[in-house]
């Protein structure tokens, strides 16, 4: 029997390269449910190739454009976050694809955890935001998180067999983005076009500047931390521009695995659906020759100051990882828009850290109002 899939942010880039995923492998999986929040036309276009079960939109004002089109064909369509969250504790489908941007995505992952589902994460978010918490009620439900991010799907990959030999570190190799060399003197002109062309990766608009800024990185170690269940000082961050070594884990006895191919996220997100089984394709294949020279350098965590930041508070614990995040929610929409500088983005940042209250232990109401008070000191700096 297929594997039934529902695929959170289905338009998304992440979302899209799981329906691909999906459609090369139609015997393994189906989409029986599939969501999104603005993209009808595309969410109408997927729902008609992949026969789901269930549509959801969670901006309600497009439920009537999208019910219209789908239910004449036997489609379920529900719309709003209450609808995301209700069926993601229901048992319409096996592995939950958690591919919505941001702090949005929490919710519904956090009602697949409840449920006991398997999930296979790329929304980075909900761990930076409260990995002690997700990751707690992941043992309590027996639920099961399989990373879909690069890096992270590396390190699970080289952890296969590996379950009786303690980690001693982990490194996470960063692309470096678009800016990589770059001075502040460059970064204080710098415009949304220029961010938003990666070198290797074609993907959301929100990682992408995440990625230009470093930020990214420093979200994947607090993702790296929970996931791997780490101490801060075990997770190093190496650049690494060629992006083929997708991230490495070094044992007690100073071994080293590395997990490599070309920058794909089809192949992270296939192993995520299909493990612990690795399935077949005709993708490209990377060919050693065309890189004979596979570089690494440190990270320039003064001209990147989000990559310090986020450093400082995953140190820090707490509810600091949840401002950290939120603060650059509001900054990266607000760099999106136009209306403050690439270097801006680290110095509201920063200001939201030292203002908003530290809490030591805080429960899932402090995370929820750690990230409403953040957001709305963030605006007003804006
Ligand atoms: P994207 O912007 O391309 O897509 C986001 C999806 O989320 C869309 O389907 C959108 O409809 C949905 N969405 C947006 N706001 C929403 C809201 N308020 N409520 C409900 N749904 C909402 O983003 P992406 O690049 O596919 O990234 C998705 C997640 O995967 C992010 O957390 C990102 O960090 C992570 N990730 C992405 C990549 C990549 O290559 N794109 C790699 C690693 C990790
Ligand atoms: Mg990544």
């Amino acid at each position: 029997m297929s594997k039934r899939i529902a695929v959170y942010g289905s338009t998304g880039s992440i979302g899209t390269q799981t329906l691909e995923v999906i459609r090369e492998n139609p015997t393994l999986f189906s989409a029986e449910v599939i969501t999104a929040h603005n993209n009808v036309d595309l969410l109408i276009e997927q729902a008609i190739e992949f026969k789901p079960n269930i549509v959801v939109i969670s901006n309600e004002t497009l439920y009537s454009k999208i019910n219209n089109a789908l239910s004449p064909l036997g489609i379920k369509v529900y719309a709003g976050e209450k609808a995301l969250i209700e069926v993601a504790a229901s048992d319409v489908y096996d592995l939950m694809l958690a591919a919505i941007v941001g702090y949005a995505g929490l919710s519904s992952t956090l009602a697949a955890i409840e449920a006991g589902k398997q999930i296979a994460l790329a929304n980075k978010e909900t761990l930076v935001v409260a990995g002690d918490l997700v990751t707690q009620m992941v043992i309590k439900h027996k639920s099961l998180l399989i990373p879909v991010d690069s890096e992270h799907s590396a390190i699970f990959q080289c952890l296969v067999g590996e379950h009786q030999n303690a980690i001693e570190k982990i490194i996470l190799t960063a692309s470096g983005g678009p800016f990589l060399g770059k001075k502040p003197n460059y970064l204080i002109n710098v415009k949304k076009d220029h961010a938003l062309q990666h070198p290797n990766w074609a993907m959301g608009a929100k990682i992408t500047i995440d990625s230009a800024s470093l930020m990214n990185k420093g979200l994947e170690m607090i993702e790296a931390k929970w996931l791997f269940g780490l101490e801060n000082d075990q997770i190093d961050v190496l650049v690494h521009p060629q992006s083929i070594i997708h991230s490495m884990v070094q044992f007690e006895d100073g071994s080293v695995k590395a997990q490599m191919g070309l920058p794909d996220m089809k192949l992270p997100i296939q192993y995520a659906m299909g493990f612990p089984n690795r399935i077949k394709n005709n993708h490209k294949r990377l060919e050693f020759k065309n890189y004979p020279s596979l570089t690494f350098e440190a990270p320039d965590t003064k001209t990147f100051r989000n990559l310090a930041l986020a450093k400082d508070a995953m140190y820090q614990g707490g509810n600091a990882p949840c401002i950290l995040n939120a603060a650059n929610e509001v900054v990266v929409d607000a760099f999106l828009r136009n209306k403050i500088s690439f270097l801006e983005m680290s110095d509201i940042i920063e200001k939201c850290l030292g203002k908003i209250s530290h809490i030591a232990l805080p429960g899932l109401n402090d995370y929820i109002e750690s990230n409403t008070e953040t957001r709305k000191y963030a605006s007003s700096l804006i």
